[in-house]
């Protein structure tokens, strides 16, 4: 097991993440791997996101990602297959049964595949951007909102 010196854990740390560049990110999170550091993981087991990440520290418990790594795991293994699912269905020489049972076994095999790191993406996208949506009170247009509605009331 490699052993991460802690002299890059410390200056990842100090990394703003903005300056950290988005491909660096999309590269790290779609190997699950801390979107800060690079070596720390950010998901426990197949799909389940740490609390933070274990090598560097970094808070990750804010961030969800909700259907994300779902729709973009669809996206993809939808658009492989679709080819494969009109050349299965319309060769008359293939079984019913034999179709079914190829495309089920390469669309379980490409959401295996997809579906973690799609969700570390989205961690990573989302740790980047600050893109939470846990702050929707604190946006000026929604106060104003807030403030006539107290004004009517
Ligand atoms: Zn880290």
């Amino acid at each position: 097991m490699p052993v991460t010196p802690a002299r890059s854990v410390e200056s990842a740390a100090a990394v703003p993440q903005a300056s950290i560049p988005v491909m660096t990110v999309i590269r790290r999170g779609l190997s699950r791997r801390c979107p800060r550091c690079g070596d720390g993981a950010v998901l426990k087991g197949y799909l389940t996101r740490l609390p933070s990440c274990d090598a560097c520290g970094e808070d990750l418990s804010h961030i969800s990602a909700d259907d994300g790594p779902a729709w973009a795991t669809l996206m993809v293994v939808g658009h492989v297959l679709a080819p494969f699912l009109i050349i299965l269905g319309r060769d008359e020489r293939i079984p019913v049964w034999m179709a079914i049972a190829v495309l089920a076994a390469m669309m379980l095999a490409g959401v295996w595949w997809c579906l973690p790191r799609f969700k570390g993406l989205f961690i990573a996208l989302i740790w980047r951007t600050g893109a939470t949506g846990k702050d929707p009170f604190t946006h000026p247009a929604h106060q104003d909102a807030e403030s006539h509605n107290r004004g009517d009331g």
